[in-house]
């Protein structure tokens, strides 16, 4: 960061600001230009506030020449991150299917689907108990009934699971769960965010519907300060001005973060288009482009769906898209593992 100061401040002024800031382990260089003094900063920029710097009234102005963010940083570590859940691997050039019904709606209907998923290859099973839906009046989930049946499928296929976290007082009742979601509407909820970090489970992070890159990465950037070391991003779409799909699939973002992060990204055809017509070429679009996984909703019977059954793909169309995106992976020197 470069920070940008009066050329003839009183020099008790700068060296206090020098000492706030080196006080937090960052290292300063100061510069004499002709119209002003460059004071670079290079270290752990969190632990700073930033805002506060650019109040002081010796400066006049703060240039980022890096993010923000610093443990999500490719900056601070080159190699990829590579997520193991109960043996699957994220990242790193191995990529993982995740499917499953958006809601858990009954034993009968999350282990049917399971057996059917675990024999079409899929590596995590994904399924919602606590959902965060935008009407009070629509199905909320099965809560702690949801959870347990899908411990049951999971103990009856071997599928490790993921399930979406809406609330810090839920976390004892997640003990089962293998790995955390924290969907769009939660990605801000810097409470939860702090309590899950400290969990030491994978959390998969969606990204808000209308948060920029840098923001997304600030929320795993909560996740990682508090010890967590595998955090999954999944682009699920964001909200633009086009309505013929329920968001728009920000294809960019996954080479953008793949130079910015090293953690693993997936994508989430189902949420972005919000019609199960889309959902095959959306996922083929997300592997092209590098991403290390796709979580794809599947229901045995979309029409009779409690939520998002507009999205929702059946197992056998599942198992297409499976076949299709797994024959371009080798072309983009990725394995399943
Ligand atoms: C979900 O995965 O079912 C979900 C609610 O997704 P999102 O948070 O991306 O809307
Ligand atoms: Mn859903």
């Amino acid at each position: 960061m470069i920070i940008l100061v009066k050329k003839n401040c009183e020099i008790e002024k700068l060296d206090s600001l020098i000492n706030r800031i080196e006080r937090h382990g960052l290292k300063t260089d100061t510069f004499n230009c002709e119209d002003y003094v460059v004071l670079s900063v290079s270290g752990d920029l969190s632990k700073i506030d930033v805002e506060a710097v650019r109040a002081n009234d010796i400066v006049l102005g703060i240039k980022r020449v890096t993010e923000p963010f610093y443990l999500a940083s490719r900056k601070n570590k080159k190699r990829d991150t590579v997520v193991d859940v109960c043996g699957r691997k994220i990242g790193g050039g191995n990529f993982c299917f995740i499917a499953g019904p958006c809601a858990v709606e009954s034993e009968k209907q999350i282990v049917e689907t399971a057996i059917q998923l675990k024999k079409a290859g899929v590596q995590i099973l994904r399924g919602g108990a606590f959902k965060p839906r935008t009407s009070p009046y629509s199905f909320q989930g099965l809560g702690v009934e949801g959870l347990k049946y899908l411990s049951q499928a999971k103990k009856e296929t071997g599928l490790p699971v993921v399930s979406e976290i809406t609330s810090v007082n839920q976390l004892d009742l997640f003990s089962d769960i293998d790995v955390l979601q924290i969907g769009a509407r939660g990605m801000q909820n810097f409470e939860l965010l702090k309590e899950v970090g400290k969990s030491n489970k994978p959390i998969l992070l969606k990204r808000a519907i209308s948060a920029t890159i840098e923001e997304w990465l600030l929320s795993a950037e909560y996740l990682l300060s508090q010890g967590c070391k595998d955090v999954i991003l999944c682009e699920r779409g964001i909200r633009t001005h086009e309505p013929t799909s329920r968001a728009t699939l920000d294809l960019s973002s996954i080479p953008v973060l793949k130079e910015l992060t090293h953690l693993p990204v997936i994508v989430d055809p189902s949420h972005a288009s919000g019609n199960a017509r889309y959902v095959k070429s959306l996922s083929l679009a997300g592997v092209a482009v590098g991403a290390d996984g796709v979580m794809i909703e599947v229901h045995p019977s979309p029409e009779t769906a409690l939520s998002d059954g507009a999205q929702a793909v059946t197992p056998s169309v599942f198992n297409d898209i499976y076949k299709d995106v797994t024959r371009i992976l080798p072309i983009i020197n990725k394995r399943i593992d």
